[in-house]
């Protein structure tokens, strides 16, 4: 991977200080860390933080981190979703090498697992519906009530163990249960199910199972079968760690992986669970779980993200024990970050108003020297055709500007970005509407380069394109796909009735200068004064890029919420 990411001096956070501290006392020489998704819907950035924290530790202590498929419900998983959470990992820039596995690998060792629980009288199958289930379990004052099924013979549980894996019982009918303490203050050890009845196809198994292992059990198992040695995880888990710990002490594993809660990744303006963006997707409120609003990894990655932006903003947050909102400034700072040093700049009008130099040759047409970066210079140059009919942005030009606007305006002299020196002579508009259809300017032929020899000033500096060169696209502005700061607020309210009504905004005529026809999509450069662009990956064509606006040049949010 490139080493763009940023090496700061923070001291090590607490997950790497215990890393360090087990190699030095010799108890794990190199950490063995994983990365365990539900393919139930594609990767988000909070699941980057995590990517970001396991893939990471393996890179600077030279571990090892393992990509596992936590694939034990075969209702809602899908190889789709197994395809692009690979695609999103690699492209941030990590490598599980051979370490690839599926949880659904240990199906049979999981089960062998459970009839060893059973042998050792530490679970039963339990005959309770589901109901009576939730009636059983007490709540976090009163002690829950034992099963009557709990003292069943180790032969009769052995019986209708197998019995449920032959599907010989209907879904619902019977579950097994782990053997531990109804009156736990812990809900969690308050005879968990371990094994549920359900006749389902699974992505990778077929119809080999109908009963399918519980995510705390199945969890656990993997990782001490992985061999993981710090098996991180957000602060949800803490209260389920002495179920962890309950499963490997009780089967004595060779193994024993430490559970490490850290605090998860919050950002406002948005939500970040699996469901509510599945919903936005299924409801057409964005056009996939790619699109450049979402901020799922690959709808950041179609926004023009790159992957150091992203490594970038997780090591800004770095890793805590205590639950804290994120700005939605810091994410887009980080992008605008890495993009300043690696985005040519280019200019492109959004919004085109016709400029005519009436004083220029009619059929003459200049290469105009224009720097690829301004403190760069081995991004080198490139040239601009330039003509007496350009464009430039309608918000560049008032009829009667008041004093403080320096761009261009009857009477006015600005200077057009690498080009001359223009004033503005008069305005050639619609009769009827009023509307400006052009503004006729002359040229002083003696400030190429955009510099007077007489040395006087001009006060504004505009971008244009050559009217006839220019190459015509559509550009996209995205804004916040949520108005406000928490969507998730108010339990009543659906966190959609916040959706942002304008987070897109489509400019079908824009022009912008003719060198970009030869971009590729995923490529990103500077409009100059307008912000950072990349090619979108999906609707461009040969020579016909159509652009989206990955963020403006300063954080546009802070104004507005002073
Ligand atoms: P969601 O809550 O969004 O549906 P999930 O936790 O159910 O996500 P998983 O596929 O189970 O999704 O997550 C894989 C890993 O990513 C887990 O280890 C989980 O702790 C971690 N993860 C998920 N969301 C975040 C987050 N916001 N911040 C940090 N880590 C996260
Ligand atoms: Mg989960």
């Amino acid at each position: 991977m490139d080493n763009s990411t940023e090496k700061d001096e923070k001291p090590l956070d607490f997950i790497r200080q215990i890393v360090v501290a087990d190699q030095e006392s010799g108890k794990h020489a190199t950490p063995v860390t994983r990365f365990p998704p539900e393919p139930n819907g594609f990767l988000h950035i909070g699941h980057a933080k995590s990517i970001c924290l396991n893939f990471g530790i393996a890179d600077e202590f030279n571990g090892t981190c393992h990509l596992r498929f936590d694939d034990t419900n075969p209702t809602k998983e899908e190889d789709e979703y197994v395809r692009a959470i690979k695609e999103d990992v690699q492209w941030l820039g990590f490598d599980w090498g051979e370490n690839l596995f599926f949880s659904s690998d240990y199906f049979d060792k999981l089960y062998d697992f459970a009839v060893e629980l059973i042998k050792r009288e530490k679970a039963y199958v339990c005959g309770l519906n589901a109901e009576e289930m939730r009636q059983h379990r007490g709540t976090l004052k009163e002690p829950g009530k034992e099963s009557p099924y709990r003292n069943r013979s180790i032969e009769e549980n052995l019986e209708l163990f197998t019995a449920m894996k032959e599907g010989k019982f209907d879904e619902g009918t019977h579950v097994l249960r782990a053997k531990i303490d109804m009156a736990s203050p812990n809900l969690n050890m308050r005879d968990p199910v371990i094994y549920r009845i359900m006749k389902a196809t699974h992505h990778r198994t077929g119809d080999k199972w109908c009963i399918y292992p519980m995510y705390d059990y199945t969890h656990c198992l993997s990782d001490e079968q992985e061999v993981i040695t710090h098996s991180l995880c957000t602060l949800e888990f803490e209260d389920h760690r002495p179920l962890y710990d309950w499963f490997l002490d009780v089967l004595e594993t060779p193994s024993h992986p430490r559970q490490i809660e850290f605090a998860r990744l919050n950002l406002n303006y948005t939500v970040m669970s699996k469901r509510k963006l599945m919903q936005l997707v299924q409801e057409n409120h964005v056009q996939g779980w790619d699109d450049p609003r979402m901020l799922t990894v690959s709808g950041l990655r179609r926004r023009g993200y790159t992957p150091a932006s992203i490594r970038n903003f997780c090591a800004e947050i770095g890793i805590g024990k205590r639950e804290s909102w994120i700005d939605m400034g810091v994410l887009e700072n980080a992008v605008r970050n890495d993009l300043n040093i690696i985005a040519p700049r280019v200019l492109g009008v959004l919004d085109p108003l016709k400029v005519v130099i009436t004083n220029y040759p009619e059929d003459k047409t200049e290469d105009i020297k224009a720097k690829n970066h301004p403190q760069n210079p081995d991004m080198g140059s490139r040239s601009l055709p330039f003509s007496r009919e350009l464009y430039i942005e309608r918000t560049d030009f008032m009829e009667d500007p008041p004093k403080k606007f320096f761009r261009l305006g009857i009477g006015r002299e600005v200077r057009l970005r690498y080009a001359y020196f223009i004033t503005c002579e008069s305005v050639v508009k619609d009769e009827q509407t009023g509307e400006i259809l052009e503004v006729h300017c002359t040229y002083d032929p003696a400030t190429y380069g955009g510099n007077a020899p007489d040395g006087r000033k001009v006060k504004g500096t505009i971008h244009w394109v050559s009217a006839k060169h220019a190459l015509k696209c559509e550009i996209r502005l995205y804004d916040r796909l949520f108005a406000v700061e928490n969507p998730d607020a108010d339990k009543d309210v659906d966190f959609k009735e916040h959706l942002n009504p304008n987070s897109l905004q489509s400019l079908p005529n824009c022009m912008v200068e003719p060198s970009l026809a030869d971009l590729a999509p995923g490529d990103c450069v500077q409009f100059e004064r307008q912000g950072y662009f990349c090619v979108d990956l999906k609707d461009s064509s040969p020579g016909q890029p159509v652009f989206n606006r990955t963020v403006g040049l300063r954080d546009s949010w802070a104004k507005r919420n002073k």
